[in-house]
């Protein structure tokens, strides 16, 4: 089954309780040789000398932890705290200040500026350990809890919430690296009628049946299948044209025939089908997210209007 952004979560969140990564920035050697060696047994441990370094750390991966010197030349701990806590992908990574520090206003001033807790030098093993562990288990339940707010109860995919992030992520993403972005409005043909004939609960059943068979047309990790609401789905395929989009959507289209679901006596098809409205964009500041999903909606309009069980696409 394709990955979905929330399994993808559940995959990041395992791994993190498996073998979480912390990241150690101190620009003295012995300071990073020892905390190295008291955490490397129970965690993946990267270290940084500076914050040019660590930079560069979080270019490539987020940690689940930093443990930050303060007193470091060119940038100091405080400095670089504030700006990680004003970076979008970097506001949620725990800070420990691990300081020879001892004055009252020092650790207020660090904790103000959003780190979680402070650790004296000289560095007490156990303590180090025991409050990496609170803070590691901390930020684990906190990532679990917000993964949750993200998933559709009944059919298990993203709900809305999570189109609109991962929307607006990737328009980010891809306008910076000038790649363009397809939807797909997938939408169920006559499903009132299908409730009405039926009952809820089957419709209930067959919701999850179509996020199903839509998960499963989708195959590059980066392709997100949401429910928009009701009985529409969203499909967000980063750096796939037009014609890539269009390609799925016939898939999908065919895959929700082939169930063979049984729709309502009086519909216009006896099974159950859907209509589809497809859009693609290169994302710039000319548009916005919102100019993609009207442009999809739009010809998922058509789609209805022309009869439904059909795909409809906006010209590139
Ligand atoms: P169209 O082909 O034009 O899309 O017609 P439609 O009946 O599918 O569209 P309409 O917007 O009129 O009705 C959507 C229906 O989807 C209304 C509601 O009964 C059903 N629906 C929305 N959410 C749920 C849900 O969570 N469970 C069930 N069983 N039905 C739902
Ligand atoms: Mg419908
Ligand atoms: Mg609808």
């Amino acid at each position: 089954m394709a990955k979905s952004f929330i399994q993808a979560g559940y995959q990041q969140q395992s791994a993190a309780t498996s073998l979480a990564r912390v990241l150690v920035v101190d620009d003295e050697l012995t300071n990073l040789r020892l905390m190295g060696d008291l955490l490397s047994p129970y965690y993946e441990v990267l270290i940084a000398r500076s914050v040019a370094e660590a930079r560069d750390v979080l270019q490539k991966q987020i940690p689940d932890l930093l443990l930050l010197d303060v007193m470091m030349p060119e940038v100091d701990g405080f400095s670089f705290c504030r700006e990680l806590k004003e970076n979008n992908d970097t506001r949620n990574l725990p800070v420990i200040f691990v300081t020879a520090l001892h004055d009252e206003t020092d650790e207020l001033k660090g904790l103000q500026l959003g780190a979680v807790d402070f650790i004296h030098k000289p560095i007490s093993a156990p303590i180090l350990l025991a409050r990496v562990h609170t803070h590691l288990e901390l930020k684990r339940r906190t990532d679990m809890l917000e993964q949750r707010t993200l998933i559709d109860a009944l059919t298990g995919v993203g709900n809305r919430r999570a189109y609109d992030l991962i929307l607006e992520a990737e328009w980010r993403r891809l306008q910076r690296k000038q790649s363009c972005l397809s939807m797909l409005i997938v939408d169920i043909d006559q499903f009132k009628l299908y409730n009405d004939c039926f009952g809820h609960r089957q419709g209930d059943e067959c919701l999850q049946k179509i996020a199903l068979v839509l998960s499963n047309v989708i195959s590059r990790s980066s392709d997100q299948l949401t429910r928009y609401g009701g009985e529409e789905f969203a499909l967000l395929l980063p750096e796939t044209p037009l014609k890539g989009a269009v390609a799925i959507g016939e898939r999908a289209m065919q895959a929700i025939r082939d169930l063979n679901l049984p729709h309502a006596p009086d519909t216009y098809h006896s099974r159950v089908t859907v209509s589809i409205g497809v859009a693609c964009l290169y994302p710039s500041d000319k548009a916005s997210p919102e100019t993609l999903f009207l442009n999809a909606d739009e010809q998922l309009y058509e789609a209805k209007n022309a009869g439904r069980d059909r795909i409809c696409f906006h010209p590139e």
